[in-house]
């Protein structure tokens, strides 16, 4: 399984981090860092409802 942000598309609205705080952090310049991008599969429930919260569908998940 894979994290894949679009940087380009996210706003910074930190639900993702809300949910999943492990996986994603925004930072100082209000983008998104995905802090693991190849999480196991124990995560994908958790990592499924973080991809679900993005107000602007940036988030997917891979595999
Ligand atoms: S929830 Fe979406 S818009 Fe908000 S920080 Fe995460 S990826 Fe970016």
């Amino acid at each position: 399984m894979k994290i894949v942000a679009a940087l380009d598309t996210c706003e910074g609205l930190g639900m993702c981090e809300a949910m999943a705080p492990d996986f994603f952090e925004v930072g100082d310049d209000g983008v998104v860092e995905v802090l693991d991008d190849s999480p196991g599969e124990e995560h994908r429930t958790d990592l499924a409802a973080a991809v679900d919260a993005c107000p602007v569908l940036a988030l997917t998940l891979q595999g």
